[in-house]
């Protein structure tokens, strides 16, 4: 098998694998417990927040863990605003946990502005400015979108931000970012930043919210106090855990841009194709390719046959049949239709890409040949 869909879930890494063995057969324990393999297990927990806190460049004290992602953006939309006063500003390229979110305050009346994305693929920085005002509480903008890759420089954004309202909390959901793209929380203009284990490496079942010091929001869940206070629950110690596996596994040496700088150019050879957003603009793992007289399902299904798995976009994109990051980009509907999304690990080598990409031209090739007969 050839897996082309790391922006869906990545493979645990091999460190991750041994530490589930470790934790589901040794180290079992419930952190909270006083008696000694427990605050051991716990000391582990605090490694991995100062890990984590090292590649954001914040401290430990400002990372909460989560069960996922999706439910730290959630945190940060139901807690983050105070009194659910002012309005919203969010970009069309958000993942649907952030955009539903929003989606949800706006049906309780809150002012909920979308801001169009550029034919880069970047967030339009002219409108989202426009669009911030005295009573605009929260912004969020996705760090790496996860339908293209294309990077929004988030640091210059909240500090952009800032400058017009210096009250307004900045959101980034970080998930297809986290140790692939730099970024420095010290900077203070960045509020909130969410991530999630699965997509590095993790095990699913561990997100985290960077949370800076002394902004004020509440609790999501109230009980026995775990982390912090601020969200309580038994950890999920394995999934927490996997993080720093993750993370040190990611820092194996590797020359993984030589083999997307490969699949990106051939890639883009194929004839009546294109790839979505500026290419000096990818975070170096994520390509979106649209092929004109194609039934994206289709060549998905065809290809998992062979043995090669890759992405549609986002479940939701898929379910309904639109593509919210790739219209405003105002990507052609037929490239739309036709679009699929390859996304990779530092795992893969650069024979199984270029096998991948062989078996793709041709299994395009065959389906516009039994289309034009
Ligand atoms: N945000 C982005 C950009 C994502 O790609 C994903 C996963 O697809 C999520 C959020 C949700 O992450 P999780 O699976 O941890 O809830």
């Amino acid at each position: 098998m050839i897996y082309l869909d790391n922006a869906a879930t990545v493979k645990p890494s091999k460190n991750t694998v041994a530490l589930a063995e470790r934790i589901l057969t040794e180290d079992f324990f419930n952190p909270s417990a006083l008696y000694y393999p427990a605050i051991e297990l716990k000391g582990e927990i605090e490694n991995t927040r100062r890990d984590i806190a090292d590649i954001l460049k914040c401290k430990a004290s400002e990372i909460y863990f989560t069960s996922c992602a999706t439910e730290s953006n959630n945190w940060v939309f139901s807690c983050g605003i105070k009194n659910k006063r002012g309005n919203v500003v969010i970009s069309e390229g958000e993942h649907p946990s952030v955009y539903e979110a929003a989606l949800n305050l706006k049906s309780k009346g809150v002012d909920v502005r979308v801001i169009p994305l550029t034919v880069n693929g970047t967030i339009d920085e002219t409108k989202l400015c426009e669009a911030v005002d005295d009573n605009t509480a929260l912004v969020s903008v996705i760090h790496v979108s996860n339908e293209t890759g294309i990077v929004n420089q988030i640091e210059k954004l909240a500090a952009k931000v800032k400058n017009k309202n210096k009250n307004t909390f900045f959101h980034s959901d970080g998930v297809q970012a986290f140790c692939k793209v730099p970024l420095n929380l010290s900077g203070g203009n960045i509020d909130f930043y969410s991530i999630s284990a699965h997509k590095i490496g993790g095990i699913k079942g561990a997100g985290a919210l960077y949370l800076k010091s002394g902004v004020n929001i509440s609790p999501l869940l109230y009980g026995g106090g775990q982390e912090n206070r601020m969200r309580s629950g038994t950890e999920n110690v394995l999934s927490v855990l996997s993080f720093a596996t993750a993370i040190k596994d990611f820092r194996k040496p590797q020359d993984f841009k030589k083999v997307f700088d490969y699949a990106f150019d051939v890639l883009s050879m194929i004839p009546d194709s294109q790839i979505n957003g500026l290419r000096t603009a990818n975070s170096g793992y994520i390509i979106s390719l649209g092929l004109k007289g194609i039934k994206a399902e289709v060549l998905q299904h065809l290809l998992c046959d062979k043995g090669i798995m890759i992405g549609l976009g986002s479940a939701c994109s898929s379910k309904n049949n639109r593509n919210r990051t790739l219209e405003s980009m105002r990507v052609n509907r037929e490239f739309v239709e036709g679009n699929v999304r390859l996304s990779f690990s530092y795992e893969n080598t650069f024979e199984e890409v270029k096998n991948a990409i062989g078996t793709i031209s041709d299994t395009v090739g065959y389906l516009r040949s039994k289309i034009h007969g």
